[in-house]
């Protein structure tokens, strides 16, 4: 269901950082020899390619089967869909007792930290076109009842900048990693707000409506430029906030707030599908050229 990488055809580099339970390394996947066209691969052995591709490569730490279970379906999962706004899986290696996902390095990382960075070039059509292409991986998935149950801002990579005049981004969705169901329920109420209200609670099967509820959630952080008022809250704290239903600041613009709180309703099925959600971002788009996403970082609204 995925491909097997061979220990010796990755090269690790530099850490990353740490991830749910993994490791992350920049690392190399080095181009495989003995093609069955034996002119072609000479023709490609350049420079570039005795050094391999540079990939990521996200080590799970040692744990369960059922853990590791969880992590190889992700990854096949990722290596069975293909879409340009969705990150590319190479595959898995599995080293003695460590098991590797290979994939993909984007290159300017993760969006919340590309938008504290770079928060006074970023436009509010940067913005709406990232938030476009997001939406456009998830309704790739959607018809195809494939749930990511991990849509937040620092899964979203930024492998184009688009910040000079006449350029425009690109993002890429990265895998969800560990599924939600088999995570402690200490780490699913660390992800409040991203993970959806229903979500919390294991057991019931998870369906769209838990990525349309993220993508709310991220809109809200892509507007205010990668950062989210609950951050600093307790465990205890957040899972009150779901208990009462709370509900997150929205932006100023009207219109966006409304959309937003449409994704952010505790009634999965009363969410937005992401065909509907794609159709009324390009409609607010064109309503409002010069809108304004940014806002100061708003508090919680209970
Ligand atoms: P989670 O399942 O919680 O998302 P993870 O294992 O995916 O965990 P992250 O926290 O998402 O780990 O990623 C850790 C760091 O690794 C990121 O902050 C980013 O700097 C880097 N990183 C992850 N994926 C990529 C990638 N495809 N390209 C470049 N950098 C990446
Ligand atoms: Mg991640």
């Amino acid at each position: 269901r995925f491909h097997q990488i061979k220990d010796k055809e990755i090269v690790q580099e530099l850490h990353l950082g740490r991830g749910t339970r993994t490791n992350i390394y920049s690392g190399r996947l080095l181009v495989q020899g003995g093609g069955f066209n034996d002119e072609y691969d000479e023709f490609n052995n350049n420079f570039t390619d005795l050094k391999g591709t540079r990939v990521v490569l996200k080590i799970l730490d040692q744990s369960h089967k059922d853990i590791a279970l969880a992590f190889f379906e992700t990854a096949s999962l990722m290596s069975q869909v293909s879409h340009s706004h969705l990150v590319f899986v190479h595959g898995v290696s599995v080293k003695g007792s460590e098991n590797i996902m290979v994939e993909e390095y984007v290159e300017f990382g993760p969006l919340d930290v590309f938008l504290r960075r770079e928060k006074a070039s970023v436009t509010p059509q940067w913005k709406f076109l990232v938030a476009k292409q997001l939406a456009s991986a998830l309704s790739y998935l959607e018809p195809k009842q494939l749930v990511h149950g991990n849509v937040c801002a620092k899964n979203i990579l930024v492998a184009r900048k688009g910040l000079e005049h006449g350029t425009t981004p690109f993002v890429k969705l990265s895998d969800p990693g560990i599924a939600l169901n088999v995570l402690s329920r200490e780490e699913r109420l660390e992800r409040i707000p991203w993970i959806a209200p229903e979500c919390i609670d294991s057991g019931a099967p998870i369906g769209s409506a838990a990525d349309q509820w993220s993508f709310g959630v991220t809109l809200l952080e892509i507007c205010n430029n990668g950062d989210l008022p609950m951050s600093a809250s307790t465990l205890a704290e957040k899972e009150r906030f779901y208990q009462q239903r709370g509900r997150l600041a929205e932006p100023s613009s009207q219109e966006l707030a409304r959309f937003i709180s449409m994704c952010l309703t505790y009634e999965p099925t009363e969410r937005p599908s992401f065909r509907c959600v794609l159709r009324e971002l390009t409609e607010i788009m064109n309503k409002n050229p010069d809108i304004s996403l940014s806002n100061p970082l708003p508090g919680m609204n209970q």
